[in-house]
């Protein structure tokens, strides 16, 4: 795996362990760090990074404290403290 590939996937737990410890300011900054090393490398964000992240305020989410999870209309919707909604299709 490339090196930036294993940065963001590193990024990625320490977001998610900080906003499990509800440090949400820095799982922002941890998802921040890790969206800008995917564009300076070309790389997609992996679809979990992508799902549990908000595109509006940069929060990792955590469904039951600063998110919303419905699923409607075969999408799921969640939604951010911030107000942003993502819908995805509903699958696996
Ligand atoms: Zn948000």
């Amino acid at each position: 795996m490339e090196i930036a590939a294993e940065r963001i996937e590193r990024l990625q737990d320490l977001a998610r362990a900080a906003a499990s410890n509800g440090e949400d300011d820095r799982a922002r900054y941890y998802v921040r760090l890790a969206r800008r090393i995917a564009e300076r490398n070309r790389l997609s964000l992996p679809r979990e990074f992508r799902r549990f992240t908000c595109d509006r305020c940069d929060a990792y989410l955590r469904p039951g404290t600063n998110a919303r999870v419905r699923v409607r209309d075969g999408h799921v919707v969640i939604t951010c403290d911030c107000g942003a909604h993502a819908r995805y299709p509903y699958e696996d």
